[in-house]
């Protein structure tokens, strides 16, 4: 049934081994700045490549500030925190996305509210935010309050679905309008844009990650970028155990975390980041690729949106329903190529399944259907 598709991948990526969804790639400078670290000494806490890190990452998405962290999730737990996310707080979000979006907003003790997102995009969806928010909330003293709950909705945070961006433009205005942070979930979309503009540029802040799946890595690792001044600063400082800044005195003038991002990691991080457009543009041909050849098999390649500027970090396929997924998947799996459904809604999922949610049919739609196929960068 999909012996093309089998053939297809296997012929792109020149192997009948096995095809994993998504390796790193180190053709830069990786090994000399890992080897100047360790020179250096300099391969903890402290260390000139942290600081260029955040510069590069800064100046690439066209953030004020960017500042890194120990990895992705930490990473939205302090923007959400920064947001005034706490006990009293909801929080809205997609139900279609990976689990750590959830878990930051339980790192902050408050609850998440799921919106449904649109077919086109994976993301949340404009339309199911405003609906909720128009029947389910009022305002008290210029902030947000659930009329069910009575808890205070602090922040909206959309994702960009494997770096396919959202109709964030539309939610930012929403949030504006009902007076809620945008926090906006950018882990996958690093070098993906919206109308010209840098996805996790739209919010208040927002966060990345350097896993080692993602686009770029740094081993693990991740980075909040903000315009706001007092955000960056406090971003800094709770990330790095709230430490006053003292010749030799230790004071700490709150409950901080040890969220920093070592050197080490942040060495890699430059030299991937030197090398970000090289990947990006082999992924975008491995894209064009796949998206011609779907197109002749009749199958649904997931494909950058108008006004969209997709990284393709990982391609997805839209299978016509559950049965045809669950062969598609089996196919290709016994046959060594890694493929993978998109992930099971988070409201299904024993923590969050009591959360308040609007109807989701677009997101349970997705999550029979969608597959992700082979997107690694091929140095062979
Ligand atoms: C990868 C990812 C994160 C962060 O993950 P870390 O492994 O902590 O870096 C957060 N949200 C989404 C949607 C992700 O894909």
């Amino acid at each position: 049934m999909f012996e093309n598709t089998i053939e297809f991948i296997q012929k792109t990526y020149n192997t009948k081994e096995f095809l994993p969804l998504h390796e790193p790639v180190f053709f830069g400078n990786e090994k000399k700045y890992l080897n100047e670290c360790i020179d250096s000494t300099f391969v903890s806490s402290v260390g000139k490549f942290v600081d260029r890190f955040e510069e590069m990452v800064a100046k690439y998405t066209g953030a004020k500030y960017a500042i890194a962290t120990v990895n992705g999730t930490a990473a939205l737990h302090i923007a959400l925190k920064l947001v005034g996310t706490d006990e009293n707080s909801e929080v809205i979000t997609q139900p279609l996305t990976f689990i750590a979006t959830c878990n930051a907003i339980s790192y902050c003790n408050a609850k998440p509210v799921f919106v449904d997102v649109d077919r086109d995009t994976m993301g949340l969806s404009p339309v199911s935010l405003e609906d909720f928010l128009s029947t389910n909330t009022l305002q008290k003293e210029g902030a947000c309050y659930n009329k069910t709950t009575g808890k205070k909705i602090t922040a909206v945070v959309p994702m960009h679905t494997f770096g396919h961006p959202c109709k964030i433009d539309e939610v930012q205005k929403i949030c504006e309008r009902y007076n809620i942070a945008l926090v906006e979930d950018a882990a996958e979309s690093l070098g993906s844009y919206y109308k010209n503009k840098h996805t996790g540029t739209f919010g208040k802040i927002a966060a990345f990650s350097f896993n080692g799946n993602k686009t770029i890595t740094t081993g693990g690792g991740g980075m909040i970028i903000t315009d706001d001044e007092v955000l960056a600063k406090m971003a800094k400082h709770l990330t790095t155990t709230a430490k006053v800044p003292h010749t030799y005195e230790y004071i700490h003038d709150m409950i901080g975390y040890n969220y920093r991002l070592p050197n080490l990691n942040a060495a890699l991080g430059c030299a991937q980041m030197e090398i970000l457009e090289d990947i990006l543009k082999y992924k975008r041909a491995l894209a064009d690729g796949y998206g011609a050849f779907f197109e002749q098999q009749k199958i649904d390649f997931v494909k950058e949106l108008e006004n969209t500027r997709v990284n393709y970090w990982l391609n997805a396929v839209v299978l016509q329903d559950k049965t045809q997924r669950d062969l598609f998947l089996q196919q290709t799996n016994a046959k060594g190529i890694m493929t993978r459904p998109i992930w099971a809604l988070m409201n299904k999922l024993e923590m969050f399944k009591e959360c308040q949610s609007t109807q989701l049919s677009n997101a349970l739609w997705l999550e029979e259907r969608v597959v992700n196929i082979p997107s690694g960068v091929n140095l062979k």
